[in-house]
């Protein structure tokens, strides 16, 4: 596992200051990226659904979901028509895959945007049949930006058998996955199978769907496949090492406290933290979100890629703004 390559871009600014201060820029850093235009969800001023899904931010989001789609075909993730993949864009709306198409075989024009009562608003394709249980985890995890579903062997092969993995024995998976959740089981495309989630997918990026296969949220549709990947890899990988030895020795627990100090550094949620008020995630992310777009200068906004040294220092400046702020204020 590479940590410096983490998900959470390097920066110029300390991140042991305090226990929040990484979580916080790394939140910073997102909200400032949008407001420079370099992500979908401010890549334009309009709340024209149209304009919205025709904009460069979201012709970006679009490519990010066919290349997922190939990934997720590659592998051997989806089979048939199986899989679907969506993108929040705004706060009202996500892109999303049609139904009844191979994820490799999608094409940009392929996508449609639906809003938040799953109608479909842009886009010449029905879209999948399945946004309900992204829209679920939508309307329950304001960080989840992206949500894949697909059918991996070997994660599917444990929600079939309704067996969840046992943890702390990987730490690719403990850092970036987290625990892993298994829902119930309801017949797919249902209000009710949606439901299955509601109570899990906020203190869980990645959960079996009992009968069926796996859901995984992320900030970014490339982020979620990467989940998608290390869970089928860890339930492989258990199921191998199960055969060699039946008792399976964990991570000792000191490291297994370095390796959350380490997710919490890199700004990543884990439901094992503490839940100190400034360290909820949902509600940090809002406020953050709040300050960043009242006091980001007018000139990161919309002008597409800025510098990435400019970039570092105004996050840093920004990040000890809203730690201050959020001292006063929470
Ligand atoms: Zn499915």
């Amino acid at each position: 596992m590479n940590y410096s390559e983490s998900i959470v871009p390097n920066s110029s600014y300390n991140p042991v200051k305090s226990p929040n201060h990484a979580l916080i820029a790394s939140i910073v850093r997102r909200a400032v990226l949008e407001c420079a235009g370099q992500s979908a969800r401010l890549a334009t001023a309009s709340d024209d659904p149209l304009e919205i899904f025709h904009s460069p931010g979201v012709l970006a989001v679009k490519e990010e979901i066919v290349r997922t789609g190939r990934k997720l075909w590659q592998r051997q993730y989806v089979d048939g028509n199986g899989g679907n993949i969506s993108a929040r864009v705004s706060k009202e709306y996500v892109v999303c895959t049609p139904t009844l198409l191979s994820k490799g075989d999608l094409q940009v024009e392929d996508l449609a945007l639906v809003d938040l009562d799953n109608r479909r608003i842009c886009g010449n394709l029905p879209h999948t049949s399945e946004l309900l249980l992204h829209m679920e985890i939508y309307k329950t995890v304001a960080q989840a930006k992206a949500v894949i579903h697909c059918h991996p062997p070997y994660a599917t092969a444990h929600a079939v058998a309704g067996v969840v993995p046992q943890g702390n024995l990987v730490p690719e998976l403990e850092v970036f996955v987290g625990q892993v959740a298994l829902s119930t089981y309801e017949t797919p495309g249902t209000s009710a199978f949606a439901h299955t989630v509601h109570s899990l997918a906020k203190d869980h990026n990645t959960i079996l769907l009992a009968n069926h296969g796996v859901v995984c949220w992320a900030d970014t549709v490339t982020h979620a496949e990467w989940y998608v990947e290390i869970v089928d890899t860890y339930c492989k990988t258990i199921l191998i090492a199960s055969q060699l030895r039946p008792s399976l020795p964990p991570i000792p627990p000191d490291k297994m406290v370095d390796l959350l100090a380490l997710k919490k550094r890199m700004g990543l949620p884990d439901a094992r933290f503490a839940t100190e008020a400034t360290t909820e995630p949902d509600k940090l992310e809002a406020t953050i979100e709040a300050y960043i777009g009242a006091a980001a200068p007018t000139q990161f906004r919309g002008n597409g890629r800025q510098d990435s040294a400019e970039m570092d220092r105004l996050v840093s400046h920004l990040t000890e703004q809203v730690v201050a702020f959020l001292e006063k204020n929470i």
